[in-house]
């Protein structure tokens, strides 16, 4: 079967495209600045999978769904939130950590994450439930970890033990998540082999660089650092 293709679209969107020819997007802020122009505008979007709540990752998701018709697959309440924003109320695509869901041929399991996921919303904070990671697994069997925006914690090695994922995509810019020292922690709980760093460099004050990140390594673990819009084939 043919390889999976995760394509970085800057900060923390990914667009996946699928041995089975689907095309899915995490966490698709389009707008962020380092997002190539040509990918601000997909032509095709199967499937989107969201973290959690925060602008940064919601992103262009509601626009995107309306067009094309997808599915949206978040935490319960952000994706009861998003159905009062203009998508559908659709319980299937409502879920939480631990279970997953299968849908488009493919399998999506929220794993624990600690963060906040919040909207700001008629001057205050709205909670929109806990945040999150993402476990993907296509069509083949090969699964990414998506960190989200977390710290660095110890059932990390719950969700190697569990998932064995083929690849983690991990935030290594530090302030509001893991840095770099962090991270490489983070690769050893999980006990991965390679790794596609993210969540830096958006602004100055996402300060970590994959090579800190290298510098900090317990463990074999490749840390593959495409420029934003290059692909690495999973
Ligand atoms: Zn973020």
């Amino acid at each position: 079967m043919a390889e999976t293709a995760v394509t970085w679209l800057g900060h923390s969107a990914f667009r996946i495209d699928t041995p089975g020819g689907k095309r899915i997007y995490v966490d698709p802020w389009l707008e962020n600045p380092n997002c190539p122009e040509e990918e601000r505008t997909p032509e095709r979007v199967d499937l989107i999978a969201l973290t959690h709540g925060h602008d940064d990752h919601v992103g262009q998701t509601v626009g995107l769904a309306q067009r094309f018709g997808c599915p949206v697959l978040g935490v319960v309440e952000l994706r009861g939130w998003l159905s009062t924003q203009g998508l559908p109320e659709e319980m299937t695509e409502a879920a939480n950590k631990g279970g997953t869901v299968e849908t488009h041929g493919v399998k999506v399991t929220f794993t624990d994450a600690k963060h906040s996921s919040s909207t700001f919303q008629d001057g205050s904070f709205l909670y929109l439930g806990e945040p999150a990671g993402i476990v993907l697994e296509v069509e083949s069997g090969t699964k990414i970890y998506f960190a989200g925006d977390t710290c660095v914690f110890g059932d990390m090695q719950l969700i190697g033990r569990i998932y064995r994922p083929d690849v983690a995509v991990l935030p290594i810019g530090g302030h509001y998540t893991m840095d770099p020292r962090e991270a490489a922690v983070a690769l050893e709980l999980l006990g991965v082999g390679r790794c596609i760093p993210c969540h830096y460099g958006t602004f100055p004050l996402l300060a970590g660089t994959p090579d800190e990140c290298r510098s900090f390594l317990t463990t074999a673990c490749e840390i593959v650092a495409p420029e934003p819009g290059g692909t690495v084939t999973v």
